[in-house]
């Protein structure tokens, strides 16, 4: 269900007006319909099917090297302040016969990150969603990513980034696994 466009922009004029804000002064006067319009796309990952995204390009090709996506960028929202964090997420795995088109990957972390999320969540639902739709041997992701809830507010710890991450099937039981996921996202084994 698409939220009603003219019912959020009467929330944020709502909000506008109890911070002690003019909302009909000349610079907030489109903020009320921008940051509904923002809302909505932010949060379109609630009404987009993350099946419907990958489904089309799951190619056969056997192999058993793992596979590793680097570096792609994240940006969500905490669920506990509606605050950005943002930073990147890897994803590797080892195909069970079937891989991924390049860019369906990054589309994927979209459909997650565009909701509101706690980065340890996402970082599941990501490694759920790649291990169940190929049917992997096995998936490691990770996610390093600040969070303005913590950099603007409270503690201030500006340099501070949380890392998650969550492995299923051989990232899990094999420790080589593990540490050549490690090595190939650049952070060092333990
Ligand atoms: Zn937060």
């Amino acid at each position: 269900m698409q939220p009603n466009p003219a019912r959020l922009e009467e929330l944020v004029r709502g909000i506008l007006m109890e911070i002690g804000e003019d909302p009909d002064r000349e610079g907030l006067i489109g903020t009320p319909r921008r940051v509904a319009a923002a809302l909505t796309f932010l949060t379109s990952g609630y009404r987009t099917d993350p099946r419907g995204v990958i489904n089309n390009a799951i190619f056969t090709q056997e192999t058993n090297s793992m596979v590793i996506v680097k570096n792609i960028e994240l940006y969500s929202m905490c669920e506990h302040h509606m605050l950005p964090f943002f930073g990147r997420c890897h994803i590797a795995y080892i195909p069970n016969g079937k891989v991924f088109g390049l860019s369906k990957l990054a589309r994927l972390v979209d459909v997650y990150a565009r909701r509101l999320q706690l980065q340890e969540r996402l970082t599941e639902q990501i490694s759920t969603v790649v291990m169940n739709e190929i049917d992997a041997k096995g998936v490691g992701v990770m996610i390093e990513a600040k969070h303005l809830c913590m950099m603007m507010r409270g503690v201030e710890k500006q340099n501070s980034s949380m890392i998650t991450s969550s492995v299923l099937g051989a990232f899990r039981d094999s420790q080589a696994t593990r540490e050549e996921f490690l090595a190939l996202i650049g952070q060092r084994g333990t």
